[in-house]
């Protein structure tokens, strides 16, 4: 616990944390207390807990949690609300539409940072006095872009689950691709892992769809457009033409209509 933040918890025991009226709360051993509400609550909550705490300014806080349930209405995409997004190791993703996110220039500068006080580190002497608070600075760095890295996923999924009905994903092994040795792709891996997670809750949240793609499913060796299955594909291969109807095709952007296709027919909107 916070030292200047003195707080205690205490759970609902039938009905010993109750709502008299908006404006006061009966809590367990203290008299009714006044309140003022900070936003209304939905209908039917059940009160689990309540957690009562006291600022360094001696202002007090109740913060309740509860329990509600949600009728969500199921929403059927169309094969224009969908999207596909292929993992991609430098930019986590390209998406049906040919775009891909871009991490923001505040997190870029911050990883740079973090990169170069990790070379200090490293160069410090070990068990000295500056390579104890060189560790410090580097694990508070590290805390920062991962947070800032874990918002910006927040805001990307939100952004995606709130302009589609239906995203199809691709169905890989995060656990295995992040033990890499690469910085960067690792920190790719992870955040595409992250933004699955985040994307299946937003989307479910609104009564929209998160198609899984099976891993087999051949998306970068389909010729979207004839569905020739160019078998000689390596991954060393960024762009190509299909040998069967000469379309000039981009691996990538063509891997993601392909994941967004099969996402279509799976969801039999195709
Ligand atoms: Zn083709």
């Amino acid at each position: 616990m916070h030292h200047d933040k003195k707080s205690y918890t205490t759970n609902n025991q039938k009905g010993t944390i109750r709502f008299i009226d908006s404006k006061a709360i009966r809590l367990p051993k203290l008299k009714d207390v006044r309140i003022k509400m900070h936003r209304p609550l939905p209908q039917n909550v059940i009160i689990k807990s309540a957690t009562i705490s006291q600022t360094p300014t001696g202002k007090y806080y109740i913060a309740i949690v509860v329990q509600y349930e949600v009728q969500i209405k199921p929403i059927t995409p169309t094969v224009e609300t969908t999207i596909g997004l292929d993992y991609s190791s430098k930019a986590l993703f390209v998406d049906s539409k040919t775009n891909s996110p871009d991490y923001p220039k505040y997190y870029r500068q911050a990883e740079a940072r973090l990169k170069r006080e990790q070379r200090k580190l490293s160069k410090r002497k070990k068990g000295g006095q500056n390579r104890a608070k060189q560790r410090r600075k580097v694990a508070k760095l590290h805390e920062k872009v991962a947070n800032q890295r874990k918002d910006f996923l927040h805001q990307l999924s939100r952004q995606i689950a709130n302009a589609y009905d239906g995203v199809a994903i691709e169905n890989l092994n995060m656990r295995g691709m992040a033990q890499g040795l690469n910085l960067a792709k690792s920190t790719n891996d992870n955040g595409f892992g992250m933004l699955k997670t985040f994307l299946a809750y937003k989307l479910a949240d609104q009564g929209k769809q998160l198609v899984i793609i099976d891993k087999w499913y051949p998306s970068s060796k389909l010729c979207h457009i004839c569905k020739h299955e160019n078998k000689e594909l390596t991954l060393a291969d960024r762009n190509w033409t299909c040998p069967h109807c000469g379309t000039e095709l981009d691996r990538d952007v063509n891997a993601a209509i392909n994941i967004k296709n099969e996402g279509c027919r799976i969801l039999g909107i195709a």
